[in-house]
């Protein structure tokens, strides 16, 4: 650095200068040496040290004696620009009289200015800041005041340059402590000049170890080359840009870093170091084999769930057992990547025996058949138990090889395994069997295999149970469907029965009516009293034995002959039809029938019409001390047209609400009221076939009963 040649500060003064100089610690106390230096050695009675600051602007860093209304009114004025060479001291002798000093006639005049001086502060890099001197009073400052100020200016400038380059070198070093990365320097024989706290974390040598030792002792033997490489490159003033290399630590542990180094020049340009940083990348590293792990996992795991999304609905979409073993076997095996697969599963036959059958994938049936099949031992038991899947790298170096009779190991001429992988498959519990994969090459199944093979082990049992419950369910509908031919028929041959009994019996009976009725007509006058009742007896029977036969076969006939064309019955008419159907009971009884409006059903009128008949029948039969009177009403209940036949007859008692439907159930003896029990079962055969019921809503002996049916409302 150069600066002009100024005339000394005289005598104490500058003693007094340097020595608050080197005293001082910072820019602050420069300054504050600097004003008091000034005031002394001139005759002005303030001063001031004006700095431009970053952005340009000229700001007072010191002063003696101003306000800081004078201050903020004069910041920013300078008469040089940043940077200005040589600049010369201007002095002021009247503030009054200086024109370009007029703008501020008023400041001046406010702080009681009348003279004023400005000293530039100067070094190579041209002015960056400035004294002032002010007076009081108008004031000639002379050339030696000048001077005394232009070299305090100097002392103060060189002072001011050295703290601001200390204040530097302490940020530097501060920031090269901190550092994580390590810092060293070396000169150009390698040896190592500084050393840094990042240096001593990551290499674990103290400064007072590392200084003066080779830097070679940092790098592994097999990088040796590479060090005399960079000192070369550093010789020749080359950078080394940052790359990834291997370190050795002071306890011999390789370390992962990235290293930079530049060349050091001293002031003259010539080489005469290198400053080296390395940044610990092992951890950077570690994130990244991390992530790359998780990464491949994350693509492992999903290609296993894409796997297993197709094998699942192949499998469970097989429902006949044997082929689905052979799937899961064959799947299986290719997925493993196996040289031969076989899945061994228990199989219950008939008689609920329960045995064990064998598919395989990859090897004939032959390769298989001489051996016998495996057993609950150490290698293949925890399979047969349902536990975890076994996977050996190697199975003849299992421990649990080869430890049975009567092969220990594979029987002579046994495919040759050494990796092994099995897995139960296992459905709610119940082991349903298990499968084996082998390869004549060691460490072929990994973990990925496990994972897979777990996954269609788990599919294969739901596929199983799917296909056994079809099985199952199937087997349950051919049952169901023997079962209902063989009750179809027996109804069949009931009917037939009945029918013919009924029918065949017509004849005979009326042979019996004839003779009977003959005797009567031809030997009446014959017959004594008995003779008389006796043959009264047998017509009565005769009757009773036509009524039975009757029923017997519209009972028959209520589901026998098909009937035309779809249902569909005007009920308000099939009840007209009844009414008029009994009229002679009706009227001769006194009965009142009444109803509501009847809707048109899906039952075949003829069929309506005998259900209705029976049921107002009855209600007139079973009737009380009062005449009849029945009631015809219908609602719509869930869909269904529900009718209802009330009366006002002798009632039933609860507990015969469900018997009076059965064949030939009769409440009362044939003297107190004819009938044969077969009304109401003739009823619920008619009713049923159309899917409805017939039920006793409600009845109270001697108050009456609600008889109710229900049809379906046909659908116009
Ligand atoms: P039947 O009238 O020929 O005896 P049903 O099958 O029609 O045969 O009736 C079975 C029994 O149900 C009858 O014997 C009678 O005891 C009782 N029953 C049927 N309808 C009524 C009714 N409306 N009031 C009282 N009892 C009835």
């Amino acid at each position: 650095m150069s600066v002009a040649v100024r005339p000394d500060l005289r005598g104490n003064a500058e003693v007094r200068l340097l020595a608050a100089l080197m005293r001082a610690k910072d820019v602050d106390d420069v300054n504050e040496a600097a004003i008091t230096a000034l005031l002394n050695a001139t005759n002005a009675d303030r001063a001031a040290i004006l700095r431009f600051d970053e952005d340009g602007v000229m700001r007072f860093k010191a002063w003696r004696g101003l306000s800081a209304e004078y201050r903020d009114a004069v910041t920013g004025h300078t008469p040089w620009r940043p940077g200005t060479r040589n600049a010369q001291p201007i002095a002021v002798a009247d503030v009054s009289c200086e024109a370009s000093l007029g703008d501020l006639a008023k400041v001046f005049e406010r702080e009681n200015i009348r003279a004023l001086a400005f000293i530039p502060l100067e070094l190579d890099g041209g002015v960056f800041g400035k004294f002032m001197l002010y007076y009081s009073e108008p004031h000639e400052v002379d050339g030696e005041e000048l001077a005394l100020a232009q070299a305090i200016a100097s002392h103060v400038a060189l002072a001011m340059e050295h703290k601001r380059l200390e204040a530097a070198g302490r940020r530097l070093t501060a920031i090269v402590e901190n550092s994580d990365d390590s810092i060293l320097s070396k000169d150009l024989n390698g040896f190592i000049a500084s050393w840094n706290e990042g240096a001593t974390r990551i290499f674990g040598y103290t400064a007072a170890e590392a200084v003066g030792q080779p830097v070679s002792m940092l790098a592994p033997p097999e990088r040796m080359e590479e060090i005399r490489n960079i000192l070369d490159r550093i010789r020749r003033g080359e950078r080394v840009e940052p790359y990834d290399t291997i370190r050795r630590r002071k306890d011999g542990q390789t370390i992962d870093v990235s290293i930079s180094v530049s060349p050091i020049p001293n002031a003259a340009g010539e080489i005469t170091g290198a400053s080296e940083i390395a940044r610990d990348i092992g951890r950077r590293k570690r994130a990244e084999e991390e992530r790359s792990g998780l990464l491949a996992g994350e693509r492992q795991a999903r290609k296993i769930a894409e796997l297993l999304n197709r094998v699942g609905p192949m499998l469970t979409a097989e429902l006949d057992p044997e082929k689905l073993v052979q799937a899961v076997t064959d799947v299986a095996t290719e997925l493993m990547g196996a040289e031969f697969g076989s899945f061994f599963h228990n199989v219950v036959n008939e008689k609920g025996e329960s045995y064990m059958l064998y598919t395989l994938s990859g090897v004939p049936r032959e390769a298989f058949s001489g051996f016998p099949m495996p057993r609950n031992t150490g290698l293949f038991g925890p399979t047969f138990r349902g536990e975890d899947v076994v996977r050996c790298e190697d199975v003849t170096k299992d421990p649990r090889y080869g430890k049975n009779a009567p092969y220990y190991g594979m029987p002579k001429g046994h495919l040759p395994v050494r990796s092994y992988l099995a897995a139960s498959v296992v459905s709610r519990g119940e082991v349903l069997g298990g499968l084996f994969f082998g390869h004549s090459a060691p460490g072929k199944f990994t973990e990925n295999h496990e994972a897979i093979i777990r996954g269609v082990a788990a599919q294969a049992a739901i596929a199983m149970d799917n296909a056994r419950l079809f099985e199952q369910a199937q087997w349950v509908q051919n049952e169901l469907k023997q079962s209902n031919e063989e009750l179809r028929r027996v109804n069949q041959d009931l009917e037939t029965f009945a029918y013919s009994a009924s029918h065949d019996l017509n004849e005979p009976l009326r042979t019996i009516a004839l003779s009977a009725e003959l005797l009567e007509r031809t030997s009446a006058d014959r017959l004594d009293k008995d003779g008389a009742k006796l043959v009264s007896m047998i017509r009565q029977g005769i009757r009773r034995m036509e009524g039975l036969t009757r029923d017997l076969l519209a009972y028959t006939a209520a589901t026998k002959h098909e009937e035309s064309g779809p249902p569909g019955a005007d009920a308000d008419q099939a009840l007209a039809g009844v009414l008029e159907n009994l009229k002679g009971p009706l009227e001769e009884s006194g009965a009142v029938v009444t109803q509501t409006a009847l809707p048109v059903v899906a039952m075949h009128e003829s069929r309506l019409i005998e259900v209705l008949q029976n049921l107002v029948s009855n209600a007139l039969k079973y009737r009380g001390a009062e005449a009849p009177r029945v009631h015809v009403s219908a609602s719509e209940r869930d869909g269904w047209c529900v009718v209802s036949v009330s009366d006002n007859g002798i009632g039933i008692e609860p507990k015969f609400a469900d018997s009076i439907f059965e064949l030939f159930k009769r409440l009362h003896t044939r003297d107190e009221y004819p009938g044969s029990g077969i009304g109401l079962p003739i009823c619920q055969r008619i009713v049923e076939r159309y899917g409805g019921r017939i039920w006793l809503e409600k009845s109270v002996p001697g108050q009456g009963s609600i008889f109710c049916f229900s049809v379906p409302i046909a659908r116009q």
